[in-house]
């Protein structure tokens, strides 16, 4: 029999099993805490837990590392792109994105919920690597502790992110790494269960952010999940005949189908849903396209984060025209025509473009230049 993936389990999936082979269940919970809390890689340290359980445990159960880190660049802007390989050789990223206000700092790392993406969207590069796969609960979870770990190694001090996680350490969580979340739902469902389990690390569902190209359904069953955790919506185009062309996903659910989803959110008192909207000069980027979204978004509670487009090493072509990012004085004018209509607005700096860290970069160079060729199932 093979053994299960512990860290793939959430404290109450871990307690029915004990409850099943006759453990107490609060075993789980310091468990639990020994992997999450004390970063432990082996049964044998969990020293509050009887030797003989430890043993058994460890027949039952495997707790490799789910993901290794294999490169890690620096930006000249301060974000780090992290490069891991799973145990099947797939590569998966995540960035760090330091951000500090005056008062707080903050430390945003953006997480992969699968390799490659299968949503095709023609301007992101993660889409030409098509899906690979999505990663388990435990993979994208090892972004996170990984990631701690690195932080604890640049910084000279242990792993302990026992202390005061969000004061030191990572404070949010954004999945807008590689992968469509929503396509990956079991898995992107099972990892915020796990992240925001207060035995564990303790991620407050108020500084973790979903985002989706508006996969309609999925959308929904999420909020009835996780109507705490923050959603953004890929927007990109205000019309059907414009969004058709740059995301595959909007023939199958269309504006109309993803405004009535969006309306219908249960939203929290004061909570907003984040509208990302892509610019691209010459596309979607005009006046009349900023009254457009203007138009579609009334009567849904959004902010819209407008984001330009952060070119690819091959050039991209849609309608004849290529892909660019606007001047910066048209991404003020559509950005101010918003403010001016009481839409509030926040226009995403882009972190990492220098190391293929921004948004939409996220592409595993080494597979697209066919450094490593991988065979496998997409499905996990
Ligand atoms: N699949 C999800 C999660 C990824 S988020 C989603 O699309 O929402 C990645 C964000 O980066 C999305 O908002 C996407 O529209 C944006 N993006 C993709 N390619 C980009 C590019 N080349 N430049 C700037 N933003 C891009």
């Amino acid at each position: 029999m093979s053994k299960s993936d512990i860290l793939s389990l959430t404290r109450d999936e871990l307690r029915e099993r004990f409850l099943e082979s006759g453990l107490q269940p609060y075993r789980a919970d310091q468990v639990f805490q020994w992997l999450y809390r004390k970063g432990v890689s082996s049964f044998e340290d969990m020293t509050n837990l009887p030797r003989d359980l430890r043993s058994s445990l460890a027949d039952v159960y495997s707790l490799e590392a789910p993901l290794s880190l294999v490169t890690t660049r620096q930006s000249s802007d301060g974000s780090v792109k992290l490069a891991f390989h799973t145990h099947d050789g797939l590569p998966v990223e995540s960035v760090l994105i330091p951000a500090s206000t005056r008062t707080r700092r903050k430390l945003t790392l953006c997480v992969s919920t699968q390799s490659g993406c299968a949503m095709g969207c023609v301007f992101c590069a993660t889409a030409r690597i098509g899906l690979r796969r999505s990663l388990t609960p435990a993979e994208i979870v090892a972004q996170i502790t990984e990631s701690l770990r690195f932080i604890a190694t640049e910084e000279g001090t242990r792993f302990r992110p026992e202390d005061n996680l969000t004061e030191r350490w990572i404070t949010n969580l954004v999945f807008m790494g590689m992968g469509e979340p929503l396509h990956n739902f079991r898995g992107t469902t099972t990892a915020l269960r796990i992240l925001m389990d207060t035995h564990g690390l303790g991620f407050s569902s108020r500084r973790i952010t979903v985002s989706t190209v508006g996969l309609v359904p999925k959308i929904r069953e999420f909020g009835r999940l996780f109507p705490r955790v923050g959603l953004a919506v890929s927007l990109n185009a205000p019309t059907d005949a414009l969004r058709d062309r740059l995301m595959p996903v909007n023939r199958t659910y269309n504006l109309r189908q993803l405004k009535k989803a969006l309306r219908e959110y249960p939203l929290p008192p004061r909570r907003r849903i984040t509208i990302e909207y892509v610019l691209f000069r010459g596309i979607n980027d005009s006046m009349k396209h900023a009254r457009q979204l203007l138009d579609w978004i009334k009567g849904l509670r959004v902010k819209i984060n407008v984001i330009p487009y952060n070119p690819d090493f091959d050039p991209i072509t849609v309608d004849g025209v290529t892909l660019e990012p606007p001047a910066p004085e048209e991404r003020e004018k559509f950005a101010n025509y918003l403010r001016e209509h009481d839409v509030t607005v926040l226009e995403r700096r882009s972190f990492g473009s220098d190391i293929g860290a921004a948004c939409g970069q996220l592409s595993a160079r080494e597979l697209r230049n066919g450094e490593i060729t991988v065979v496998t199932d997409p499905e996990p």
